[in-house]
């Protein structure tokens, strides 16, 4: 029997890690300089974290969790998405407590038992920031300018970001009113997914891919007509914010995110193809307010988005630029180590770790006992130096120096490598 991959999940090969590391290093460099620190969480909490942060009429909790008891009796998931688990967190180690707000990032593993298609995996990584414990309109903006900055340093070029406001418990119940008795009356019309929702999430139904959904949602009301004074108002500053900073956002009034726990401010960042289609969102967000409350903290506002890796990923890998992202690789060695015979392989590999102790970087092949497979390797790896380790070098203690350009050699002694190959690294830097 051979052994695969379970369905809808993958490895992450060293050639997916050129991507991995590059978009890693761009959401953490954004973070940083906009004061965000990182934080990990485990991948097992308690199920009820999502069933009841997350919300249980929600597609994550309801269809995608990964669900168990344990030996010990608990019900346990696998984190489906950071946002309710950051929370958790700050209530939990009383994060109140510290200067507001406070600013998270993180990246790790996420797992929804989800059909397996391009784009939709069953465990994924997902990166994202979080910011607790103020309301302020400006932070939904930082957000959104961040999320946009990870993007556009990233290479993406046609892509944009769709805002709306969901409103709060003051006004939404009302909205959800109206939207049913809009619905109720084209029921027919709706999938039958949707007239489940009706009943129970009917906001949700503007939410709905089906293309018959698609052309019922078109007449539908629009919540930002129906906000109460308060989310207005913080919808209008949002919207300033934005214009000063000249984001290139669109208003969707029938953008509602799958998630119960949204208020006021939500948003996708979507990236289109040349003829402005759009390819699927690639980071999703919003401010929640009543999570904390919902979750057995103090009343405390966040804000946050989340961003799919392999998404981007796939995204980065399918394009032109690839070769950019390509040709960053790690610093590269222009020393090669060649040993021949076990005394000298012995003493290779510690003069190896002498090397890595000067922070200079060298090649090897320490598994090979030829001497012409090792210079091959050199040769191949365009090594502009090889340093030949001998039976009579390592017994004598000295080493051959070989130019590989010229085809020079020289001796050197042992405890002198290390400092006359850093000086010839120096050099060829200036
Ligand atoms: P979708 O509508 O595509 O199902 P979502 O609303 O469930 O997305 P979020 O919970 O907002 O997604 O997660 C944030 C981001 O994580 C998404 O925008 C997407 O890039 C990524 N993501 C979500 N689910 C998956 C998955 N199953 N596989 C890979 N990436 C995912
Ligand atoms: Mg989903």
């Amino acid at each position: 029997m051979k052994y695969q991959t379970l369905s809808g999940v993958h490895d992450i090969l060293p050639e997916d890690f050129v991507y991995f590391n590059k978009v890693q290093k761009t959401v953490e460099s954004v973070a940083k300089y906009h004061g965000f620190s990182r934080i990990e969480t485990p991948v097992l909490e308690f199920a009820e974290v999502f069933s009841k942060g997350t919300g249980s009429g929600t597609d994550i909790v309801e269809k995608e969790m990964y669900t168990f008891r344990t030996k010990g009796g608990d019900l346990v998931a696998l984190r489906p998405e950071y946002t309710p688990v950051i929370m958790r967190s700050y209530i939990e180690h009383g994060m109140h407590n510290q200067p507001q707000p406070i600013k998270l990032w993180y990246l790790g593993p996420c797992f929804r038992h989800e059909r397996p298609q391009a784009g939709r995996y069953r465990q994924f990584n997902q990166f994202g920031f979080e910011v607790l414990g103020e309301q302020n309109a400006s932070l939904d903006s930082q957000i959104i300018q961040m999320s946009y900055d990870v993007m556009k340093e990233l290479g993406f070029k046609n892509i944009s970001i769709e805002v709306n406001s969901i409103g709060d418990s003051e006004c939404r119940p009302y909205f959800k009113k109206i939207l049913i008795s809009y619905f109720k009356s084209r029921r027919a019309a709706l999938c039958p997914d949707c007239q489940r929702r009706l009943k129970e999430n009917p906001l949700r139904i503007l939410d709905c891919k089906e293309e018959k959904c698609q052309r019922v949602k078109a007449g539908a009301p629009q919540i930002i007509d129906h906000l109460c004074e308060n989310c207005h108002a913080h919808f209008k500053d949002v919207l300033e914010f934005l214009d000063e900073l000249e984001l290139p956002y669109t208003l969707n009034p029938y953008l509602v995110r799958g998630l119960d726990y949204y208020t006021k401010t939500v948003f996708e960042i979507i990236e289109n193809s040349e003829d402005g289609k759009a390819q699927g969102t690639l980071m999703g967000g919003g401010r929640y307010d009543g999570l904390s409350k919902i979750l057995g903290g103090r009343d405390t506002p966040a804000c946050g988005v989340a961003g799919g890796m392999e998404r981007i990923i796939n995204l980065l890998g399918s394009r032109e630029d690839k070769a950019v992202v390509k040709s960053k690789k790690p610093e590269e060695a222009k020393i090669f180590l060649a040993q021949l015979g076990q005394m000298a392989k012995r003493k290779g590999m510690k003069l190896f770790e002498e090397f890595r102790a000067a922070k200079i970087p060298v090649a090897e092949s320490f598994s090979k006992d030829s001497l012409k497979a090792q210079l091959r390797s050199a040769d191949k790896m365009g090594a502009k130096w090889v340093l030949i380790f001998g039976q009579k070098e390592a017994l004598e203690d000295f080493i051959t120096l070989r130019d590989m350009e010229t085809g020079t050699q020289k001796e050197i002694k042992l405890d002198k490598v290390v400092e006359e190959m850093k000086e010839k690294i120096k050099s060829l830097k200036n």
